[in-house]
Order: structure tokens, then sequence, then C-alpha cells
């Protein structure tokens, strides 16, 4: 059985930071239809902030891997998204604790408990048009059944924002046109689920 150690956590945090480099441009493009067009270059410079710090000194534990990805982006990324996925990370990596090497199980509680702290602090739920309609999915998938389930569910979350009005954030001052477009944060959210699939199966 897979188990995940923290060179595995190391591979999934700089494999996102290389998703977000690349699809910065289309982030900030969804942001720019219902937001003020910075997500992309938000999570770019928060994302680098994480991978370099990793790579200075990197943590010996799965949790210390998340805890000091949380902090990294709560300290340098200002818009919303910052202390939301940087509080995702922490609550996670807290939940983790101080194992060497845990299951996919475990991972899969211990997200639910961080997606339980972003409803928490940011007052959403799921159909609020946020990242949490991409993460609960994903989270429930990745219980049930497995990482390419997860990442499925995260993508199918992600495009079942276009429809939905926002209720939360910066969109929900659009009101009704907020509708029609697809949600900046749960486009990264499955950005994030995704590369955590990709190493996952790079492992396999
Ligand atoms: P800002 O809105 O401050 O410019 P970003 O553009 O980086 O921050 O991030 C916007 C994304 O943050 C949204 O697309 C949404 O997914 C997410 N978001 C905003 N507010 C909330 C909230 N209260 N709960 C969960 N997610 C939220
Ligand atoms: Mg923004």
């Amino acid at each position: 059985m897979l188990v995940l150690d923290a060179a595995f956590f190391r591979r999934w945090m700089a494999a996102m930071a290389a998703a977000v480099d690349r699809e910065a441009g289309s982030l900030t493009d969804l942001d720019s239809a219902i937001g003020d067009a910075d997500h992309g270059s938000n999570l770019q410079r928060g994302f680098a902030a994480v991978a370099a710090a990793l790579d200075k000194e990197p943590p010996a534990t799965p949790g210390a891997v998340l805890a000091l990805a949380g902090r990294q982006l709560i300290s340098t990324v200002g818009g919303a998204s910052g202390p939301l996925y940087g509080t995702l990370l922490r609550r996670t990596g807290k939940a983790l604790g101080d194992d060497a090497e845990v299951t996919p199980g475990r991972l899969a509680a211990a997200l639910g408990a961080g997606v339980d702290a972003v409803a928490q602090l940011g007052g959403a739920k799921a159909g609020d048009k946020t990242m949490l309609d991409a993460l609960i999915p994903a989270v429930r998938a990745l219980g049930e059944s497995s990482f390419g389930a997860a990442r499925s569910a995260a993508d199918e979350g992600a495009v079942a924002t276009v429809p939905m009005q926002a209720r939360k954030g910066r969109a929900s001052y659009l009101g009704e046109r907020s509708i029609g477009h697809q949600d900046p944060g749960a486009t990264s959210s499955a950005l994030l689920i995704g590369t955590l699939a990709d190493t996952a199966e790079a492992d396999a």
C-alpha cells in the first residue's frame, strides 16, 4: 500500500508551485471576470515562497511540511486566498501530527479537518461558489475511493461553480452577475488536488 512520507509532501508542494506558475495567467483571467485579477499572481507568489522555504530547510514529517507551507501562504499572500489556503494546509498538517509516514486514508481525514477549518474561517458552505466547491467533493472522494477519483471530483466541482451565484468573497459583490463564470479559487483547488493525485500516481 502507498505510504506518504515528508518527501512525498515536498514533491506535492513543488508540483503545485509549478502548476500555479503554468496556470497563473488563466487563474488571473478567471479572477478578472468576477474579482480583481490577482488570483494567479497571489498564488504564484505564495507557492514560490512555499517551494523556497521547503528547499531551504526540508521538514522531517508530512505534518511539518504542510504546516510550513501554510505559514508561508499566510505570510506572503495578501488576498483572501492566502489565509484560506494557509489555514487548509496548516490545519491538515496539524491533523497529521508527528508521524513520519501517513496512509491515504489518514490524509483524507486530515484534509477533511483542513476543509472544515476553511469553512469556519471564511463562513462559506457548499454551493457558495468558492474553493470549497472543489475541495469538499474531492476530500470525500479521496476518503471513499482514490486519488484519481479525488482529482475528477475536484475538476467537476470547479466546473460546477459556473452556474452558481457567489455568496462569499469579492465575487459576491457582483450578485447575479457572478453567474456564468468559473470560480478562480475552485479552479486553483482543483490544481491542488490534481497535483496531489499526480504525485501519488508517480509513486504507485
Ligand atoms: P481576493 O478575493 O482577496 O482578491 P484571491 O483572488 O486570491 O483573493 O482569491 C479569490 C478566491 O478565494 C475566490 O475565487 C474563492 O474561491 C476564494 N474565497 C474568497 N472568499 C472565500 C470564503 N469566504 N470562503 C472560501 N473561499 C473564499
Ligand atoms: Mg482576487
